[in-house]
């Protein structure tokens, strides 16, 4: 079936617009089609549900982890010469164009504040504005509104990349609503792929899929199709690199760290006092998000290469951390907002005749 799918999409060359043809193109990662070929088929699952359920659920997880080691790539050298040049100064071989998608007004300055200095040519692009559908939250954050808590989060981000010397043409939001994502799957990959024709990214910094936040799954979902559907085209993909941001861990919020993967390089960089007084003051810009800034150390940023995800099974077995705290979506909801999402955009795509 993959096999299919290139081949007719090498024979599908009559000229069209970039957006269109990026329209056009067989939605979906290498791993997330990989995922359709493992053992869950629809009759499988029917068998599963059968059984006693301890044992489901033992196999279940057994499953989960084999599925997990699957996606593992392992760092090619030129993903690694990326890493090894990621730093706080300016360095001449850099990565040329680097864009940042993330999830929230302050999720690059967390996960990235420091080494965004050395990127000579860098856009952050927002999915949300930062204020939450429940007007009450910005209300009780001293706030007049939704609108207006939203428009204080785009100041502060501003003036934060503002201390890095980052312009705020240079700031970007996609326009979903915090905590809404999941629910716009399709339309943000198609954001997401617009951006990948018009910005041509060598490199794209994004989350991890891992539970700690549904926007933070539903930005990798939307990078990780567009990249994927370049690749399908036999065109040159952007190379996805990760951020940290946080996760659930033995019931803890865990920060600055990575749901292990074998093999997936991680690469520290340590920052030094100018680059944490630095680092400190763009912190310093997020008023509204004091408490929760403080709770992410200055010392270092971590990077690695993205991994080979399958978002139709969970990033990690047991309780996600947004299903700790956030009543909006439950994890089984947000992988079946994925699943759907999947099947749309390849439904689209053989309703074209291209697929
Ligand atoms: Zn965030």
């Amino acid at each position: 079936m993959l096999d299919k799918h290139q081949s007719s999409q090498v024979e599908s060359s009559a000229p069209i617009e970039p957006s269109e043809r990026l329209r056009s193109r067989w939605w979906g990662a290498l791993g997330t089609f990989e995922a359709r070929q493992g053992p869950r088929t629809s009759a499988e699952l029917r068998r599963e549900a059968r059984r006693p359920f301890a044992e489901a659920m033992s196999a279940a997880a057994l499953w989960v982890k084999r599925q997990r080691d699957k996606r593992l790539q392992p760092a090619s050298e030129v993903v690694s010469g990326i890493l090894d040049r990621l730093g706080p100064a300016p360095a001449p071989d850099a990565p040329r164009r680097v864009l940042v998608v993330v999830a929230h007004p302050d999720d690059e300055a967390i996960g990235a504040g420091a080494v965004l200095r050395g990127f000579p040519d860098v856009t952050i692009v927002h999915v949300t504005d930062g204020a939450p559908l429940d007007g009450d939250y910005a209300v009780r954050k001293g706030y007049e509104s939704r609108d207006a808590y939203a428009e204080a989060r785009r100041r502060e981000v501003v003036a934060a990349l503002n201390v890095i010397g980052l312009p705020q043409q240079r700031i970007r939001s996609l326009g979903l609503v915090d905590g809404e994502a999941a629910f716009h799957l399709v339309e943000l990959c198609h954001k997401v792929a617009d951006l990948f024709d018009e910005l041509q990214p060598d490199v794209v910094l994004t989350h991890p899929y891992e539970g700690g936040h549904s926007d933070h799954d539903s930005t990798a979902f939307a990078v990780h199709l567009a990249a994927g559907m370049l690749l399908r085209q036999g065109q040159k993909a952007p190379v996805i690199l990760e951020l940290t941001s946080y996760h659930n861990y033995n019931g803890k919020r865990r920060v600055f760290s990575f749901l292990p993967f074998k093999s997936s390089r991680i690469r520290t960089v340590y920052l030094s006092p100018e680059d944490r007084r630095v680092k400190r003051e763009m912190f310093d810009q997020f008023t509204s998000q004091l408490p929760v800034l403080e709770k992410f150390p200055l010392e270092v940023e971590r990077f690695r290469q993205a991994p080979r995800y399958l978002f139709t099974v969970p990033p990690h077995e047991g309780q996600l951390d947004y299903e700790r705290l956030c009543r909006r979506i439950t994890g089984a909801e947000w992988r079946a907002n994925a699943e759907r999402a999947l099947e749309e955009l390849r439904t689209r795509q053989s309703f074209r005749g291209v697929g």
